[in-house]
């Protein structure tokens, strides 16, 4: 038997399809999202920082008209009083009046030419006969104009913005002025108009600061009046341009800012978005497409599993059937070749199939020539010693002939030696004709041939012996004349449990045959029974 080959190490053909097919699926997938995250990111990125410009833009427009509403309603209400004695006890219902008319302010206070508080509204204030020393209200009475404050601390502690409006009489003489005061840290026009704006999904937002970059508005109440002016697009704005870009603030947070000024204020007006809120954006396109594509990444990898073994079986066929024929593996049947949807696999298959079964026909004949005989076809002494062995193994009692052609020589030298070869084929036909299907029959050498009968008694032997005997006695043989030949009979265990002996005793019998006078069978208990006598 041939050693099997021994297994060596490596990995299954359809692992590596797998392998590489699956792969080849995710880094796909993996390129085509970072790809679609950047392309996402990129597109986001630019219209956030182009929708921040325009909100900018649009809001400072609205912002400006707001500046120039609130200017204009100051201004009704000081040309009102220009008429009006100030130190009249119905300024201040006239007062509330417009304040109640007024959408704009938080609170509305008429200040005399001598800087003294004559009338507020609402009257809550308690302000009445103070003489505020902001420097709001100084620079409304010396500037005698229309004016916008700075975010200040009012006599109230409140932090507000002063807009204020002079009041002349008739004759052109400065009496003080209105001052109308957007309360910055509450409920404000501001609040009303741009905290409407801010939109909590795109996560946009606005800031308004003033000519000195102070906040003037931010939807984080705490952070107004803080001043922004180390702000690169604040400082654009405070040198009146607008546009948009990309900003980081003080704290190192990235921004999409768009800003625009405005100008009857001296103000500006940033709409910025948090960058992080565009990737968190971009990551959610993300993990939608990653939720999307997962149905169809599995199936993929379960069809290329599927692919794979399918394309590999007929190779892992052809493995498994090689590696069976190299340990010798003696009920494989001829290998046959199903048919792939690989064209080279199909190709290798047959001929490999066509190489194997010529392979095993080749061992069979090489088996069958190493246990027969080639002149007759009969087995051969090899085998003949294999099955003896083995029957005794097994206990299995048999009897054997020993047969010899009388006078051969003869044969040979009358008619030539290619004609004792045609006689000794037609003794062998004789033998195969006579034997039972669990005979042996057996070319011992030269003109000498065996019989091995299992399960037969030396009687029973006999009776065989002499049937063969005489049916080559009686046949024409090739030499045109009949030949005879002379047996020995012994049977196992009765007269030897060792086969070398019994063929010993065999072999006894049959030259006690030639001495008898030849063509005759002699069994060898007969010679043991004439001994004893
Ligand atoms: P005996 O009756 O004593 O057996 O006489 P014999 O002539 O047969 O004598 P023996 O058995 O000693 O001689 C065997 C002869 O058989 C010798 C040889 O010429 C012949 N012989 C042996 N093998 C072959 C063979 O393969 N072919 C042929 N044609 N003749 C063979
Ligand atoms: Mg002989
Ligand atoms: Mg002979």
């Amino acid at each position: 038997m041939v050693n099997p080959i021994r297994p060596r190490r490596g990995f299954k053909l359809s692992s590596i399809i797998s392998f590489v097919v699956i792969l080849s699926v995710l880094i796909t997938i993996f390129i085509s999202t970072i790809i679609g995250y950047n392309t996402e990111r990129k597109s986001l990125f630019n219209n956030t920082i182009e929708m921040n410009g325009i909100a900018a833009l649009n809001l400072s427009k609205t912002t400006e008209s707001l500046v120039i509403s609130m200017q204009k309603s100051l201004k009704v209400t000081a040309d009102y009083f220009s008429d009006i004695e100030l130190s009249d006890k119905n300024v201040l219902s006239q007062l509330d009046f417009f304040m109640g008319t007024s959408p704009y302010f938080n609170s509305l206070t008429i200040v005399n030419s001598d800087g003294v508080i004559v009338s507020t509204s609402p009257n809550n204030l308690n302000l009445i006969g103070s003489t505020p020393t902001s420097e709001a209200t100084l620079e409304s009475l010396r500037l005698k104009k229309p004016y916008i404050s700075k975010p200040f601390h009012a006599i109230t502690n409140r932090l507000i913005v002063m807009v204020s409006s002079p009041i002349f009489d008739r004759n052109g003489n400065y009496k003080g002025f209105v001052g109308g005061s957007i309360y910055l840290q509450q409920a404000n026009i501001f609040r009303d108009i741009l905290g409407v704006q801010s939109s909590t999904t795109s996560g946009s937002y606005f800031y308004v600061v003033d000519s000195s970059g102070n906040l003037i508005y931010h939807p984080d109440k705490y952070r107004i009046s803080d001043n922004m002016s180390d702000n690169p697009v604040v400082q654009k704005l405070l040198q009146g341009s607008s546009g948009s870009q990309r900003v980081i603030n003080s704290e190192g947070q990235n921004f999409l800012a768009g800003f625009a000024p405005v100008p009857a204020a001296g103000w500006g007006i940033v709409s910025q978005t948090p960058q992080e809120h565009i990737t968190d954006i971009s990551a959610n396109v993300i993990q939608e497409m990653t939720k999307f594509s997962a149905p169809f990444v599995l199936l993929l990898v379960i069809l290329s599993f599927w692919l794979s073994r399918k394309l590999a079986h007929p190779l892992n066929r052809l493995a498994t059937y090689a590696s069976r024929l190299s340990s010798g593996d003696d009920s494989l049947k001829p290998m046959t070749s199903d048919a792939s949807w690989n064209y080279e696999a199909n190709q290798l298959v047959d001929t490999v199939a066509l190489a194997f079964n010529k392979l095993r026909e080749q061992k069979e004949v090489l088996h069958a020539e190493a246990n027969t005989d080639a002149l007759t076809g009969l087995t051969n002494r090899r085998t003949m010693g294999a099955i003896t062995t083995l029957w005794k193994q097994q206990g299995t009692p048999f009897s054997v002939i020993l047969m010899d052609l009388d006078h051969f020589k003869s044969v040979n030298d009358r008619y030539g030696h290619h004609m004792g070869d045609e006689v000794l084929k037609f003794v062998a036909g004789v033998m195969v004709s006579e034997k039972r299907p669990d005979d042996y029959c057996c070319r011992f050498g030269g003109e000498e041939f065996t019989m091995l009968l299992p399960h037969s008694s030396e009687e029973e032997a006999v009776l065989v012996s002499e049937r063969i005997r005489l049916r080559i006695e009686q046949s024409v043989t090739p030499i045109g004349e009949s030949v005879t030949m002379s047996l020995g009979v012994a049977s196992f265990p009765d007269v030897s449990d060792e086969v070398f002996e019994l063929f010993k005793y065999a072999d006894q019998a049959l030259y006690q045959a030639k001495r008898d006078g030849r063509n005759r069978t002699v069994a060898f208990s007969s010679l043991q029974s004439m001994a004893r006598i």
